[in-house]
C-alpha cells in the first residue's frame, strides 16, 4: 500500500519554481533516500510533505487523505482542518540541527508536544517518553538538558521525539550533517535499526554509503526535478544520467573502469611503488608514528644497516659507501613519515587502524575517499628503495625519517644534530617534479581567542534561526595551494555573507581543521530577521557561481517541531513564530568582534615576487567553539622579512581592536635562499642532462623541516625535490606514476654521479 503519493507537485518561491512537477510514491515500510546537490529542492519537498510549506500545484496524498481538495483559478484550496490535522499527525520530521528546546530536559522535549498537541495526560506522555528513550538508549539522559548532550545524543533525542508521535511517515532532512564526524556513526546506526523495523521513512542525506545500505529506493534530484530513480544498486552504483554521476563523484569513487586497485606488478618503478604500498598499510597519522618507526627499525636490522632512533620516533638509517666512493662526501636524504588525515564525509575510514588501500586511475595512484599520504610517503618509499638497493653505487648515505612534520614539526625540531653527519641534505618532500625548492617560508602560527559574552535573544518574533553551511570545498595545503584563489576559504566566505546584516546574533560557529590546511567546511548558526534571507542569498549565489563547482553552500532557515505544532493548532495561520524565547546567543558585542576579526583578516596570497611566486600569504585555518571562547587558528608565511613585518603590524592592530587573546603561537624557521650552493648546482645540471629542460629553482611558501636543521648543522646545504603530487592534504590527493619513475631515475643519478 502507498502511504504517500506525491502527484505533479510544484512549488514556487516568489517566481522561481523550485519543485517542478514532481511525482513519486512511498510504500508502507519502505525507506526512500533522496540525494541531490544543494539547492535542488530536497528540503522544500520534505517541508511540503510535512505541511510546513504551501504547494503551488499538484497534490500530496498521505494515508489516503488528500492535502489539497481542489484548484480554483489555479490556486490550491487546502482540505478542511480536520483532515489536515490527521495528515499532520501522520508525518514527522527530524531536522538537521535537532531543534531541541534548550530550556527543557530531554524528557520534556518529548512530552511537550504529546501533552500540548496530542492532548495526552502527563502520565501517558511520561510513559511514552520512557518507552522511546529506552529504545534510543537514552534512558539515563532523561533529566539532562540538550547542552549536556553530544550532537549524536541530541539527534537521537529528536528521533525519539518523532517516534513518540508514531507518525505513518518519518522524514529526515540531513540528520547527520550537523554532527562531528565521529558522532555520525551512532545516529546512522539508529536510523538503520528503524529501517529494519520497516518504518516508512524518507531520508535526505549526503552519506552515500549509508544510503546504499539503508535505502529500498533512491531518488536523485537536481534543479527541482527527479533526474533518476531506482534501487540503490542502480542509482548509486551504476547511475545512468550524467548529472547523477557528476554529483556522486564528489562522495564516492564510482565503479567506473578508470579506477581499479593498484597492481604492483604492472607498474614501474616497482622497487619504489612496492615500498609505498607497504608503508600505506601502516597507519601513520601525524603524532602516531610508533608503528612506522618500528617498521623502519626492523627494515634496518634485516639489512644490517646502522640506525638511530629517538623518543620522537625519528629514525636515521645509514648505508656505507660503495667501492670507489669511499672519499666522497656523505649525502643525506630526508622525508617525514607522518601524514595528514582528511576524508570525504561518507568515508568510514579509521586512520588510527585502517590501512590505506591504493587505487589506480590512469597515471595516478590515489586512495578511496581519503588522503593518500604520498605527502610524504613517496619520499619515504624512495629512501627505502635507495637503502634496499645493491645496484645503486654511491657515497655513504644517510636517510633521515622525521615525524610530525604536518603538525608540530617536533621530529625535525628535536632531532639530535650530532647524529647527523652529512652537510648536504636532499629533502624528498616536494610535490612538483620540475621544481627544486631552495628556500622555505618563515611561518608564524597562532591560536587567538575571543571570549564569549552570552545574552538572551531579544524578544522579537521576527528573529528566525539560520544556519549557513559550507562543505566539500577543495581545501589543500596552506603553503602549497594558497596561491589558488579558486579554492576559497569557507570561514571567510561565510562571515562575508553575514557581515552586512544589521542585527544578528551568532549562536555557534565551527569550521576548518588545522592551522596549515585551507578549510574545507564551515558552519555557523545565528538569529537574524526573516527578511534578511534574500540579501544573504544574493551574496551566496555570487559565491556559488565562483566556487560552486566543488564547494557546497547552503542557507537553511529554521522550522521547529513547535512551529509545526503551532500550525496544527492554528491550521493555516501560516505562523512560524517562536513560542519559547529563552535562547542563548553571543552578545551583540561578541558577535561583532567575531565578524570583524575574520573580515579584516587578510587571507590567502598577499604578495608575489617578480616570478609570480607567492612570498607572503595567510590562512584562517580553523574556528572552533571552546567552552567560553571562540578560537581562531591562523597562520602567516613569508619569505621576506620586511613584508612580513608590515603584515604583522596590521594583524596586531586587528587582534587588539577585537580583543583577541593569543593562547598559543609558534614560529617555524625558514631557509634563506643560497644560490651558490654546490648541491643546487649539481642537481640542476643533472636534471638538465636527463630531461633536457631546466629545473625551476623555487622559493617556497611551504615550511621545510630543513629550517630546523640550519641551527644544528653548520654549513648545511638543503634542497627539496620530489615526484608530482596533486591536491595533497585533501581526499583528492594523488601522485603520478610516471613522475615517480622519472624522479627515481633522477635520484639514482644524483647519488651515482660524482
Ligand atoms: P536542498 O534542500 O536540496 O538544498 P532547498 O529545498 O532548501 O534545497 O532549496 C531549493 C531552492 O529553493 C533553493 O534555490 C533555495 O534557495 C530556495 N528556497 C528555499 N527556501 C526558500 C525560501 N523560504 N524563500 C525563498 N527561496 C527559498
Ligand atoms: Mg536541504
Amino acid at each position: 500500500m502507498n502511504v504517500l503519493e506525491v502527484e505533479c507537485l510544484s512549488k514556487k518561491f516568489e517566481n522561481t519554481e523550485v519543485i517542478k512537477d514532481v511525482s513519486f510514491s512511498v510504500k508502507e515500510g519502505e525507506t526512500l533516500v533522496i540525494l541531490g546537490p544543494s539547492g535542488s529542492g530536497k528540503s522544500t519537498l520534505l517541508r511540503c510533505i510535512n505541511n510546513l510549506e504551501r504547494v503551488d500545484g499538484g497534490n500530496i496524498i498521505i494515508n489516503k487523505k488528500e492535502m489539497i481538495k481542489e484548484y480554483k483559478n489555479n490556486k490550491p484550496i487546502y482540505n478542511n482542518k480536520e483532515i489536515l490535522n490527521q495528515i499532520n499527525l501522520d508525518t514527522g520530521m527530524v531536522f538537521q540541527d535537532f531543534n531541541l528546546f534548550p530550556h527543557l530536559s530531554v524528557k520534556e522535549n518529548i512530552t511537550i508536544s504529546l501533552i500540548n498537541v496530542f492532548k495526552m495526560s502527563k502520565e501517558e506522555a511520561d510513559k511514552k517518553a520512557n518507552e522511546v528513550l529506552k529504545k534510543m538508549d537514552l534512558k539515563e539522559k532523561e533529566n539532562c538538558y540538550p547542552c549536556d548532550l553530544s550532537g549524536g545524543q541530541k539527534q537521537r533525542v529528536s528521533i525519539a521525539r518523532v517516534l513518540a508521535i508514531n507518525p505513518k511517515i518519518i522524514c529526515m532532512d540531513e540528520p547527520t550533517s550537523a554532527l562531528d564526524p565521529e558522532l555520525v556513526g551512532e545516529v546512522l546506526k539508529t536510523i538503520k535499526a528503524l529501517a529494519k523495523e520497516k518504518r516508512t521513512m524518507i531520508i535526505v542525506t549526503h552519506e552515500i554509503k549509508f544510503a546504499e545500505e539503508v535505502a529500498d529506493r533512491v531518488i536523485f534530484m537536481d534543479g527541482g526535478i527527479i533526474v533518476e530513480e531506482g534501487k540503490p544498486e542502480e542509482v548509486i552504483k551504476k547511475p545512468k544520467k550524467q548529472r547523477t554521476k557528476e554529483f556522486l563523484k564528489r562522495y564516492i569513487n564510482l565503479e567506473d573502469n578508470s579506477m581499479k586497485e593498484l597492481d604492483i606488478e604492472e607498474n614501474k618503478p616497482r622497487e619504489v611503488i612496492s615500498f609505498f604500498k607497504e608503508i600505506s598499510d601502516i597507519p601513520r597519522e601525524s603524532g602516531n608514528e610508533k608503528k612506522i618507526r618500528d617498521y623502519l627499525v626492523k627494515f634496518a636490522k634485516e639489512r644490517s644497516l646502522e640506525y638511530y632512533t629517538d623518543n620522537n620516533f625519528n629514525v636515521i638509517i645509514r648505508k656505507p659507501a660503495s667501492s670507489g666512493y669511499e672519499n666522497e662526501e656523505i649525502l643525506g636524504f630526508q622525508s617525514h613519515t607522518d601524514m595528514i588525515c582528511e576524508k570525504i564525509e561518507s568515508s568510514m575510514h579509521d586512520f588510527s587502524k585502517d590501512p590505506i588501500k591504493l587505487y589506480q586511475d590512469g597515471d595516478f595512484i590515489l586512495a578511496n575517499g581519503t588522503t593518500l599520504g604520498a605527502d610524504n610517503g613517496i619520499g619515504v618509499a624512495y629512501m627505502l628503495a635507495i637503502l634496499d638497493s645493491d645496484k645503486i653505487k654511491g657515497p655513504e648515505l644517510e636517510c633521515i625519517f622525521t615525524t610530525q612534520e604536518e603538525t608540530t614539526m617536533i621530529g625535525a625540531k628535536e632531532i639530535d644534530g650530532k647524529q647527523i653527519k652529512c652537510k648536504k641534505i636532499i629533502s624528498l618532500d616536494n610535490g612538483k617534479q620540475g621544481k627544486m625548492v631552495i628556500s622555505s617560508a618563515n611561518c608564524l602560527e597562532w591560536f587567538g581567542e575571543i571570549e564569549i559574552d552570552k545574552t538572551n535573544l531579544p524578544d522579537d518574533e521576527n528573529f528566525v534561526k539560520y544556519e549557513l553551511v559550507y562543505s566539500n570545498f577543495l581545501g589543500g595545503h596552506s603553503g602549497g595551494n594558497i596561491g589558488d584563489i579558486k579554492r576559497g576559504n569557507p570561514i571567510k566566505l561565510g562571515i562575508e555573507v553575514i557581515s552586512k546584516i544589521d542585527e544578528m546574533y551568532i549562536e555557534s560557529l565551527e569550521g576548518g581543521s588545522r592551522v596549515n590546511v585551507i578549510p574545507r567546511n564551515f558552519r555557523i548558526s545565528f538569529y537574524a530577521k526573516e527578511n534578511d534571507y534574500e540579501k544573504m542569498k544574493e551574496k551566496i549565489n555570487k559565491q556559488i557561481r565562483f566556487f560552486g563547482e566543488d564547494g557546497k553552500i547552503e542557507l537553511n532557515k529554521f522550522y521547529t517541531q513547535i512551529d509545526k505544532a503551532n500550525k496544527i493548532e492554528n491550521c493555516y495561520e501560516n505562523s512560524t513564530k517562536r513560542k519559547f524565547e529563552k535562547i542563548e546567543v553571543f552578545s551583540k558585542f561578541t558577535t561583532r568582534k567575531v565578524i570583524n576579526f575574520v573580515n579584516r583578516f587578510v587571507n590567502g596570497p598577499v604578495e608575489y615576487d617578480e616570478n609570480n611566486n607567492v612570498i607572503l600569504s595567510a590562512n584562517m585555518g580553523a574556528v572552533k567553539m571552546l567552552e567560553n571562547a571562540v578560537r581562531f587558528e591562523y597562520s602567516l608565511r613569508s619569505n621576506d622579512i620586511i613584508l612580513r613585518n608590515l603584515y604583522l603590524e596590521n594583524l596586531k592592530e586587528i587582534e587588539k581592536t577585537n580583543n583577541i587573546n593569543i593562547t598559543w603561537e609558534q614560529e617555524l624557521k625558514g631557509i634563506e635562499p643560497n644560490y651558490n650552493s654546490s648541491l643546487v648546482e649539481k642537481c640542476a645540471k643533472i636534471y638538465k642532462e636527463i630531461f633536457n629542460v631546466d629545473i625551476e629553482v623555487k622559493i617556497s611558501q611551504g615550511v621545510l623541516e630543513g629550517g630546523f636543521f640550519n641551527d644544528k648543522i653548520k654549513g648545511l646545504e638543503y634542497i627539496c625535490i620530489g615526484a608530482d603530487t596533486y591536491d595533497v592534504h585533501s581526499p583528492k590527493e594523488r601522485v603520478s606514476i610516471k613522475s615517480i619513475g622519472e624522479v627515481w631515475d633522477y635520484i639514482k643519478q644524483i647519488i651515482s654521479i660524482k
